[in-house]
């Protein structure tokens, strides 16, 4: 499937078999998206490969290591390394077209904003799973 930023400049690809979503309700989450949660795929890097525009990203990174990639010209959100673990983080809403995705997990539910009403679907989590179970658990075939 492929998707893209908002003014279209950065393009990319993933190949499938297509892992669950999380969405994740946490502070950092909601600041980098602008609204009440982050939802994303996680897929592994060899599956991913960018089309177009990859000199027009623009990256911060926290201190933390929490990173954020983005369009420098319309400011979308875009995929980026998640961490050291061999995968890219992939913000759902840039997928073009109407992919049978479904959701996995709802991570950080503790820490949402008082008016976040939480869609149903997904194994619901007070903070997150350690990174590689969570990686597991989205790319399983049987939950829900
Ligand atoms: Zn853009
Ligand atoms: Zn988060």
């Amino acid at each position: 499937m492929k998707g893209s930023c908002l003014c279209g400049a950065i393009g990319f690809e993933i190949d499938g078999p297509y892992p669950k979503l999380y969405q994740c309700h946490c502070s950092l989450c909601r600041k980098q998206g602008g609204s009440v949660s982050n939802t994303g795929l996680i897929v592994a890097a060899n599956k991913f490969r960018w089309l177009s525009g990859e000199s027009m990203i623009s990256t911060w990174t926290r201190e933390t290591g929490f990173r954020s990639y983005f369009c420098s010209r319309c400011g979308a959100p875009l995929p980026n390394p998640l961490r050291d673990t061999g995968t890219i983080w992939v913000p759902s809403g840039l997928i073009d077209g109407d992919e049978p995705l479904e959701i996995g997990a709802q991570l950080y539910i503790g820490s949402k904003a008082p008016w976040d009403r939480l869609p149903p679907g997904g194994l619901q989590f007070e903070t997150a799973p350690a990174l590689t179970e969570l990686i597991a658990l989205l790319h399983s075939r049987s939950t829900r």
